[in-house]
């Protein structure tokens, strides 16, 4: 079954009462146990609503199972304290989602778990900075805000030699462009608040694995307890019907936005791996099959200057998140990466000038044509 179908089909609850098109919403927190089939409970990830939602990730990121969660950062804070424990050393990326970057430096070093930050894009960066005692590489790719791209296959099969687990954080690929399991990656995960959700109403996160990492991470998450109710999870799946469709019409009009700010005058630098002279763009051509909604760029001009490009816009709506059908533009600095240094953000390469756009579903003309005329105010 293809991706489109998937998204509309995989995964329903049969609604045996009305024989109706979607799944019936299953409320209740307190469920029968006397005639056998295990305990049902939210708490668990094993209601039908999280099933539901849960067939149809693990269907389109060609896993085997996985877990729901209330948030993109209940994923990846439950799945690092899941596997991995005192005495023992991680690699991260170092181009993370900022709320990622700080528990890693706050919490991580709290529990005694080292770690150590490399520029992933690198080749050889990852491999060097492998130790005897590491045991998991989380990577990023493309990354939030910069969109840069990591090789997941070479860092897929230099864990496996070594025996190191590999996570990545696929939120802004989404699965209809990117499937790392594919290409060796052991666990995949998603802020659902994004792509998944897609209409900017909606917090939770996913994991998708092999049958063993998931129990491994869900007995965990029994313990740590951020699930999802039954109303996000109908939401969650309902939106992701739509999800190959938009996310196909967001890569187009990216592509274009894309083409017009790389031959913009104010603007000083696009990061987009659609474009053949992103540094990504090789990698990105052999990894993804669509290169994704978000473009990050630079104007010329300093912070004043992307603020007065921002309130000059009247279609594109200043805010924080991404991956709506709406488009939306924000500063780093002041939004996802504004808690960390000045010299952390950059290390990394964040300016102060940069601005991250999430391309939405709308006519990419009427995007273009809002931008222009908020260039004129810088
Ligand atoms: N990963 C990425 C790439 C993100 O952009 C975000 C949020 O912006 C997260 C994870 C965290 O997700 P949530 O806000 O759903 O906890």
């Amino acid at each position: 079954m293809l991706k489109p179908t998937q998204c509309v089909h995989i995964g329903a609850v049969h609604d045996t009462v009305t024989h109706g098109a979607n799944s019936p919403i299953f409320t209740s927190t307190a469920t029968g146990y006397l005639d056998g089939g295990g305990i049902v409970y939210p708490r668990y990830f094993n209601t039908p609503n999280q099933r539901a939602v849960v067939e149809k990730m693990a269907a389109l990121e060609h896993g085997e199972d996985g877990v729901i969660f209330g948030s993109g950062m209940a994923a990846i804070s439950t799945t690092l304290f899941a596997l991995l424990k005192s005495g023992d050393h991680a690699v991260f990326q170092s181009d993370l989602y900022g709320g990622t970057f700080r528990l890693v430096h706050t919490d991580l070093e709290r529990f005694g778990i080292d770690f150590t930050l490399v520029d992933g894009t690198i080749a050889g960066d990852i491999e060097r900075a492998v130790k005897p005692n590491t045991r998991m590489i989380y990577i990023e790719t493309p990354s939030n805000p910069l969109l840069r791209i990591v090789d997941i296959r070479e860092v897929a099969a230099l864990a496996r030699s070594k025996g190191i687990l590999t996570v990545i954080d696929n939120t802004f690929a989404s699965p209809i462009n990117q499937n790392p399991i594919d290409l060796g990656i052991d666990i995949v995960i998603h802020s659902g608040t994004k792509y998944l959700g897609g209409h900017s109403d909606l917090c939770c996160g996913t994991l998708v694995s092999s049958k063993e990492l998931t129990a491994r991470v869900r007995a965990s998450a029994t313990h740590f307890g951020g699930t999802l109710d039954p109303h996000t999870c109908y939401l969650l799946e309902r939106s992701l019907k739509t999800l190959a469709l938009r996310v196909s019409k967001q890569n187009e009009n990216a592509m274009e936005v894309a083409r017009y700010l790389a031959g913009h005058p104010t603007v000083k630098a696009v990061y987009y791996p659609g474009l053949e002279n992103d540094p990504g763009h090789a990698v990105a051509r052999r990894q993804m099959s669509g290169f994704g909604g978000m473009v990050a760029f630079e104007i010329r001009g300093d912070r004043a200057a992307s603020e007065r490009f921002q309130r000059g816009l009247s279609l594109i709506k200043p805010a924080v998140s991404l991956g709506g059908v709406e488009s939306m533009i924000c500063s780093p600095a002041r939004t996802s990466h504004s808690r960390l240094s000045e010299r952390d953000r950059a290390s990394i390469g964040i300016r102060d000038e940069l601005l991250r756009l999430s391309v939405g579903i709308e006519a990419p003309q009427d995007l273009m044509a809002d931008m222009e005329q908020a260039f004129g105010s810088v």
